[in-house]
């Protein structure tokens, strides 16, 4: 149970209070997760990140950047935000919800919790903390000690993203989060290309071999996609499917979403 709850006003005094306390304080953003009967560590100090002005978002220089405390459903609601992850934050939980739960607090939750990261991934997004480094996002939720996160910036170019999530009926479980991209480079006939899966494993990660595959033209049709992507998914049975259902299910969103964004491109 929380009995302590620091309200700094500067990330200085935040980060001195993270210091002083060290591994018994956790940072608490929205509270959706650290609330959670779920969730696994317990804290009896937390410090709140409500009075660190992390609410912008703004758009300047060719990106796009996002405060941590940005909530999903105001993520949902910005017209500065691409379609792709307002369409994610919109369906990552019911509005309740998204009017507590923040960004940074999903990706931090990361593992399988986190219902952003594969679209932020294919929006090439990176994550500034506060210990000065910007890094990919795909790094920092490969990191098991989570800085703590000021903002996402997310590059502003011409990409065609489809994110799509699977669950067994409205609003969950979900099995899998997928996210696909496609920029065109200067030759029009290569592309870089994203393809990003969360949930359905532990850590959410980009499918490197799918990826070239689609770059070099070997995975060109739905049938060799799928059969490529079920090969790479490593999913676990569970009362919500067995690991051949959700290799299939997934195996399918991606070929959808690669043959819609070459078909777009
Ligand atoms: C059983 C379960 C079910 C869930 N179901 C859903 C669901 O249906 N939909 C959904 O969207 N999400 C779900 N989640 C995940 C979680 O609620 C969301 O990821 C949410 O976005 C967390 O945001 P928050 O702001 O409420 O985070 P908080 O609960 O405040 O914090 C979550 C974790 O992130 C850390 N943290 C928060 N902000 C930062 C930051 N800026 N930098 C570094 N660390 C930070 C906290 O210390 C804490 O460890 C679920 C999680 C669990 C365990």
């Amino acid at each position: 149970m929380i009995k302590t709850f620091y309200k700094p006003t500067s990330l200085e005094e935040a980060l001195l209070l993270k210091e002083k306390h060290e591994n018994l304080v956790a940072w608490f953003a929205g509270g959706t997760h650290i609330n959670h009967f779920e969730f696994k560590a317990h804290y009896d100090q937390v410090i709140s990140l409500e009075g660190l002005g992390l609410f912008f978002i703004h758009t300047k220089t060719n990106q796009t950047s996002v405060g941590a405390m940005v909530t999903l459903q105001k993520l949902a609601d910005n017209s500065l935000i691409p379609e792709c992850l307002r369409w994610a934050a919109f369906m990552a939980a019911p509005r309740t919800i998204r009017n507590m739960a923040t960004v940074g607090g999903d990706i931090a939750t990361g593992g399988k919790g986190t219902r952003l990261t594969p679209c932020l991934m294919a929006l090439n997004a990176v994550v500034e903390t506060a210990d000065g480094k910007t890094q990919p996002i795909e790094d920092y939720v490969s990191q098991d000690s989570k800085e703590l996160i000021l903002k996402i910036i997310i590059p502003s170019s011409e990409i065609i993203c489809v994110a799509k999530q699977l669950t067994l009926k409205a609003n969950g479980p979900v099995l899998a989060s997928t996210a696909v991209s496609m920029k065109k480079t200067e030759d029009p006939d290569l592309k870089d290309v994203v393809v990003a899966i969360g949930t359905i494993e532990g850590v959410p990660r980009r499918l490197e071999e799918i990826e070239k595959g689609v770059i070099d033209q070997t995975l060109a049709d739905r049938e060799s996609i799928e059969k490529a992507v079920a090969d790479v998914l490593n999913p676990e049975s569970d009362q919500f499917g067995s690991r051949d259902y959700k290799k299939h299910i997934t195996s399918v969103a991606i070929a959808d979403s690669i043959i819609s964004c070459l078909e777009r491109g």
